[in-house]
Order: structure tokens, then sequence, then C-alpha cells
């Protein structure tokens, strides 16, 4: 089976466990009301599932082609990407004066899904321009911005973020591509940058690489990085192309998933220099790079929402065809089908549970985003904006590492038939892998969250967040409902471990800081599963008390506390008491 948007589950969860419903009631965004919601989302949807589905398998096995510099996509990618730009994808949230549609994060947040569950391979390229966008409109100079950003908006050409060399990875300060000033106010750029994700394609004309370098009096570190926009093409003084500037694409990597997507190697200055131009100020770029960075964070987080989506779907109709076996249930004259096993179902309510954990987390940062871009006074926008940045690493880890278990799991319900590609649960579990790793590793994520979020304004952005979370577990414990299980104790318990590990943790963070690093991955699991927990519980009271149908987001409320939140104790305990063995481990890491 292909993939097929969720839209009631999505619908749900954007109304219920985000809370948009609110959010447009209280006017946040202007005209803009559910229907119109719901429209778009739609029509993303619908792209989605009938443009991109088809192409994600084509991409898999034809990979892309690298000849004379130049990248051949697979057949079909490049009339897609055509029916994309025709769609006006890029433009969902980009400035309207520069041809976008001014929409909230929270609606691209949701067609972000969609477009990744159909081909992640496909949707990355279109991702980082949107984040391109996001910083050249925040930091580009006016005439940056109207040389280049009507074409990025409108699709006509493509972005690309370009941080990584082979020894600057994690450690961004340690690049060493070289910018030299021209004299003409613009830059000369030489060096190397390995891993970037269209660099080279065929789907536009033009391509606008965001790059990282290093002037030749800049401080060392991350300090002395600055931001340049490099085009593939320069520009005549009229906006049309003009020369070739001196960048290019050596190779591209033969790599374990997204074979779709290519991923180049670039090398700028074979002829004395490619032209860039500033973005921001010198020796800033850092923060410019954060912008187009924590977008792209959010939409990797979202990838993962997707790719687990689009397993759980197909594992769910395997088992309903598979049948093996005999249950009490099911004719023992007959075999039964695999759902009905108890050990099948348990695997696939994981699967749909931590999905949908994992997509309210994501909805819930978007709307945190839109929050501090649109909120109605400068201290709510402050606010919010930092709930967002304690929200976003969180968003990006957990749920990519959500996308890695759940596709392992629809391995698993396949049997050896999952094993085997032409199931495609081989290719979900191939293409997830990544997600964990570009875009800042889970484990940065988590060192993140911990050395930079947790001290935000004193501790009060987590503990606030953490005081939301116990409201939601009120309101579960006074509506009392015996459908609901264990859900409110075990997410009360999950509470409070996390309130209990963020205490340690931030007091650790000047008594012993290897201590914090050392926890900081289960600290960051357990942040995700009771805020997940919590999202799920809050989305089935929402839908009960509006008298919607809230059968199925009860039980995955209920299974996501009674199987998954449950391990939150484990998780406190992890963190706070296992920090010592892992620094005073050398003795196990010693190589006989
Ligand atoms: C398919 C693909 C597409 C990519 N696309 C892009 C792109 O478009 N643009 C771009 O700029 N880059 C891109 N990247 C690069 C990607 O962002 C990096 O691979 C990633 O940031 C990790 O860097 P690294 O590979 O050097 O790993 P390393 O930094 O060497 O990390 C190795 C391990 O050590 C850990 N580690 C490293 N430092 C620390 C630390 N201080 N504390 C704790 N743990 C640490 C990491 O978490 C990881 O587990 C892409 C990579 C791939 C494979």
């Amino acid at each position: 089976m292909t993939y097929r948007a969720p839209l009631a589950d999505i619908g749900s969860a954007l109304k219920h466990a985000a809370a948009l419903r609110p959010a447009i009631e209280q006017g946040l965004f202007g005209e803009v009301g559910i229907d119109d919601v719901e429209a778009i989302v739609a029509e993303a949807g619908r792209f989605a599932g009938e443009v991109l589905a088809p192409l994600n398998r084509i991409g898999d096995t034809f990979g892309t082609r690298f000849e004379d510099g130049n990248v051949t996509t697979a057949p079909g990618w490049k009339e897609a990407y055509r029916a994309w730009r025709l769609g006006g994808w890029n433009a969902v949230t980009a400035p309207p004066e520069w041809g976008g549609q001014g929409l909230p994060q929270i609606v691209n947040a949701a067609c972000t899904e969609m477009w990744h569950a159909a081909s992640v391979a496909f949707a990355n390229g279109p991702m980082l321009t949107m984040a391109a966008i996001d910083a050249l409109n925040a930091h580009g100079s006016e005439a940056l911005k109207r040389a280049y950003l009507n074409k990025l908006v409108s699709g006509e050409w493509m972005g690309t973020m370009q941080l990584t060399e082979p020894q600057a990875g994690s450690d961004v300060g340690a690049l060493r591509t070289r910018a030299e000033r021209a004299g003409d106010g613009s830059y000369r750029i030489t060096g190397q940058k390995i891993f970037i994700t269209f660099g080279e394609h065929d789907f536009t004309e033009n391509i606008i690489h965001f790059v990282l370098a290093r002037l030749p009096d800049a401080p060392p570190g991350t300090r002395g990085i600055s931001l340049f926009l490099v085009p593939k093409f320069l520009l005549q003084a009229d906006g049309s192309l003009g020369p070739r500037n001196d960048v290019r694409a050596h190779s591209v990597e033969h790599k374990l998933g997204i074979h779709g997507s290519p991923t180049c190697t670039m090398v700028f200055g074979d002829a004395g220099g490619a032209t860039g131009f500033l973005v921001g100020e010198e020796n800033a770029g850092m923060s410019c790079m954060f912008t187009m960075m924590n977008r792209a964070r959010l939409a990797v987080g979202l990838q993962g929402v997707g790719i687990a989506e689009c397993a759980t779907q197909k594992a769910l109709a395997y088992a309903r065809e598979r049948r093996q076996g005999r249950t009490a249930s099911i004719d023992p004259s007959q075999s039964a089908p695999i759902i009905s096993h108890p050990d099948v179902r348990r695997m696939l309510l994981t699967m749909r549970a931590l999905t949908q954990a994992a997509r309210a987390v994501c909805y819930a940062t978007a709307l945190a985003i839109d929050h501090g871009e649109r909120g109605s006074d400068e201290k709510m926008r402050s606010q919010s904006h930092a709930h967002a940045s304690l929200l976003t690493p969180m968003a990006k880890a957990f749920s990519t590492d959500v996308a890695n278990e759940v596709t392992s799991l629809g391995i698993q319900v396949h049997g050896g038939m999952g094993y085997i590609e032409e199931t495609g649960a081989a290719q979900l579990f191939r293409d997830a892998r990544i997600a964990a790793i570009y875009e800042g590793t889970n484990g940065i994520q988590a060192i993140d969250l911990v050395t930079r979020k947790l001290p935000l304004d004193d501790g009060a952005i987590v503990n606030a967040h953490l005081n939301e979370l116990r409201g939601i577990v009120r309101m579960l414990a006074a509506d009392n409902d015996p459908g609901f299980g264990w859900t409110a104790v075990r997410l009360r318990d999950a509470v409070e471990s996390l309130a209990r590990a963020t205490t340690w943790l931030i007091g650790q963070l000047s008594k012993q800081p290897e201590a914090a690093l050392a926890g900081a991955t289960p600290y960051l699991r357990l942040f995700g599963v009771a805020s997940g927990g919590c999202l799920l519980a809050k989305q089935a009271l929402s839908m009960k008390r509006l008298g919607e149908d809230a059968a199925a987001a009860l039980a995955t409320a209920r299974f996501f506390a009674e199987q998954v939140a449950i391990t939150a104790g484990g998780l406190e305990h992890t963190v706070v008491e296992g920090a010592a063995g892992v620094i005073g481990a050398d003795a196990a890491l010693t190589v006989a």
C-alpha cells in the first residue's frame, strides 16, 4: 500500500493536542479560520499522496546520477518538482511581500509531515529552501532580498544549507572555508563542504547556496563565522542569470537511505574564489544560521513523524491481511490475521502511540513559534519564543528517535517480508536513520536542551512547561473516566520524574557539568515521553468535552501512558544516578 494522508488524525492533533482552535479564536492568525486550515492541509495531503508517494520507490532504486558535475534525479522527480512549484508549496509561511501566503507555522507543520511521509528524499530539498527563505528574510539586506527572495518563494530557484566540512561536523566552529573581502562589497569564497543536501540537481536552473565561512581576521570558533549567499549563477543587473559562479559539485554520496536526495561534496574557488554576498553582519553568521537551523530542526522532527506514520499505515494493512496461527477470538478452523495476536497488537499500538505523541509534540512546537511571532504583546511573544526554543530540540530528537523505533517495529510486524525490499518497510527503516543524525545529531540536541534551554530565564521557561503538563494531569484526574485506566497516575508520575530530573540537571550544570552531559540523552527522552503523553491525554479530553468521537484518541493516550510513559521513572534514575557510571567507566571502554 502507498501512503494515505491521515487527515482526521492530523486535524485532531492540530485542534486538540496543539490547541489550534483557541489560538484561532483569540485571533492569533487574523482572518485565517479552521476551515481554511483544513482546506490547505487536505490539498497538501492530496499532493503528498498522489504526486510524491508514487515516486518514493523510484527514487530509492534509481538514486541520482552524477556526470560532469551535473546531477540527474530519478525519472518523474523533475516533473513532480514542477508540480510542487506550480502548487506554490514553498510559499505557505513565506512573507506576503515576497510572494508568500504568510500562513501560520502550524499549518506548514502539518503539510511538512505529509510531504515527508510521502517522500523524505524529495521533500528534503524544498524543506531547506523554506529554511533559507526564513534566514534571508530575517537577516538579508534589502538588495539581497529583492534579488533572491521572490524566486526562492516561488520555487523557481532552490536553496541549500552549507555548514559541514570533513573536520567540522557537530563542531561547526572548526570550519575552514575562507571568505576574503573583494573590495566591491562582495566576498571570494574558497574551500570544501561535504554532505550537502541538494547541493546540485536538475530541479531548478539556479541554486542559491547559504554557506558558512571564516574571514581572515575572524576570531576563532563560532564567534568568527559569517554567512554568505553564493548563487550557482551570478545575476545580471536586470536580475536575469549571468555567468556561472566558481562553485561546483565534486561528487554525490552513496548512502544507506534517502537515495533520491543528492548529497553532494561542494568545491568553492577552483578559479580564485566563488562570489558570495554577506547575510547579516560579519562574524555573526551563527545566529543567522540558527534561524535556518531552527526551522529545519522542527521540519526534521516532522520528517520523523511522517516516516513513522507511513510505517504504521503499512504495518496495519499487512497485519490485517497476513494470516498465521490461531487465536481465541477467531474461528479455530482458520488461521488468524496476525493483527489478532496480542503481541502484534502491542507492536502496532506502540507504533501508533509513539507516532501520535511525536506529532503532538511537533505541532505544539510549531504553535509556540506562531505565538512567539504573532502574540499580542511583547512579553507574550518573548515567553512563547523561549518556549519554542525549549521544545525545538525535543521535537527534533524525540520524533526522529520515534521514527527509528517505529520503522524497526514496522519491519518486525512484516516478519521476513519486512526484510525484503518489495514491501517498502525496509526503505522506510533505511530512510529514517539519517533523521537522528543530520540537523545536529540527537546527542547534540539533548546537550542543547540541557545546557542552553533549561537555564533559560533562570529555569522559568521549563517550570512553566512543567506546570502546563501538571494542569493536564489535573484535568485528567478530575475527568475520572474509567476508560483512561492508569493514565492519570502514570502521567502524574512521569511529569514529577521530569521535574526532579530537571532540578537535578540544572544543579549539576554549575557543580559537575560532565554529569549533566552524561544524562542529556535519557533526559530528552524523559522530556518527550512526559510531554507527548500529556498532549495525547489533552487531545482525548478535549475531543470528549466537545462531543467528538474520542474512542481512538482515548485508547491511544491510555496505551501511551501505561506502556511508554511508565518508563519515565527508569529514565529519571538513569539521569540522576547513572551519570557516575558513564563518567567513571574508562575500564569498560579500554580496548583489550
Ligand atoms: C545524508 C546527509 C545529508 C546531510 N545534509 C547536510 C546539509 O545539507 N548541510 C550540512 O551542512 N550538513 C549536512 N549533513 C551533515 C550532518 O549535519 C552531519 O553529518 C552531522 O551534523 C554530524 O556531524 P558528523 O557527521 O561530522 O559527526 P560527528 O560530529 O563526528 O559526530 C559523531 C558522533 O559523536 C557525537 N558527538 C560529536 N561531538 C559531540 C559533543 N561535543 N558532545 C557529545 N557528542 C558529540 C555525535 O553526536 C555523533 O554521535 C548531512 C549528512 C548526511 C549524512
